[in-house]
């Protein structure tokens, strides 16, 4: 047996103005997707804004339920909405903010598990990889090239 190690390549930022414009507006627009959050029960706000190739941007925000698992994160209503509407257009670039009432949030979000799992199917649906920002209010944030440097060894069926 031999001891392994996963390294995952990533850029960070502590102001919008770091970022391309393509990629700020994107994050403006997750910000703006807060709004349409139905959070009442975490009061934790999410947006996503999601970037297709033909130039569609795709909002989703977070949709809580009374029966909690039948409520969906901001990312995957954002990903399945553009899976269901442009099933043949390539995401090229999705941004994910987040905003709370309770608690005061430290830094940028992070997806879930289930989330960085369907980030992974939208790569491997499309055959290429799609960029992640991570963004706070604040300014800072994250950048990832690629969904599978959010979840190493995904689950897949056929490897
Ligand atoms: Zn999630």
């Amino acid at each position: 047996m031999k001891n392994e190690k996963i390294s995952i390549d990533y850029q960070s930022f502590n102001s919008f103005e770091e970022l391309l414009s393509t990629d700020r507006m994107l994050v403006e627009k997750a910000l703006e997707a807060t709004k349409n959050a139905y959070a009442p029960y975490s009061e934790f706000y999410v947006g996503a804004a999601l970037q297709l190739k033909n130039g569609e941007i795709i909002l989703g925000s977070n949709q809580e339920n009374e029966a909690y698992p039948s409520g969906l994160c901001a990312e995957r209503v954002a990903l399945f909405y553009a899976g269901s509407e442009y099933p043949q257009e390539e995401v090229t670039a999705l941004a994910v903010i987040a905003k709370s009432d309770k608690t005061p949030l430290l830094e940028a979000v992070t997806p879930c598990g289930a989330c960085r799992q369907v980030m992974h199917q939208t790569q491997l649906r499309q055959k290429k990889p799609f960029k992640i920002i991570l963004a706070h209010e604040n300014g800072s944030g994250f950048i990832f090239g690629s969904a599978d440097a959010l979840l190493p060894l995904s689950f897949q069926f056929n490897k």
